[in-house]
């Protein structure tokens, strides 16, 4: 599933990939802005946007909404 970047705000996040092979699922790099995250870390701070703009009456940014059609 793909994941935003809480840097620049977009799809862009892809698991780190370790030197002896495979990925860390717990730390994800943004292929546009090139900010490394905590996966975590990163979710809390797209939650906390989500709330905001919430209080503010504001429509969710459209990253963050399901696709017609799509299977994620
Ligand atoms: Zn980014």
């Amino acid at each position: 599933m793909p994941t935003v970047c809480a840097n620049c705000g977009r799809l862009s996040l892809r698991r780190k990939e370790l030197p002896q092979g495979g990925a860390d699922f717990h730390v994800l790099v943004c292929n546009d802005c090139h900010t490394t995250w905590d996966r975590d870390e990163n979710a809390a701070l797209n939650m906390r946007l989500m709330l905001v703009l919430q209080l503010l009456g504001r429509d969710r940014p459209a990253v963050f909404c399901r696709q017609e059609g799509g299977v994620d």
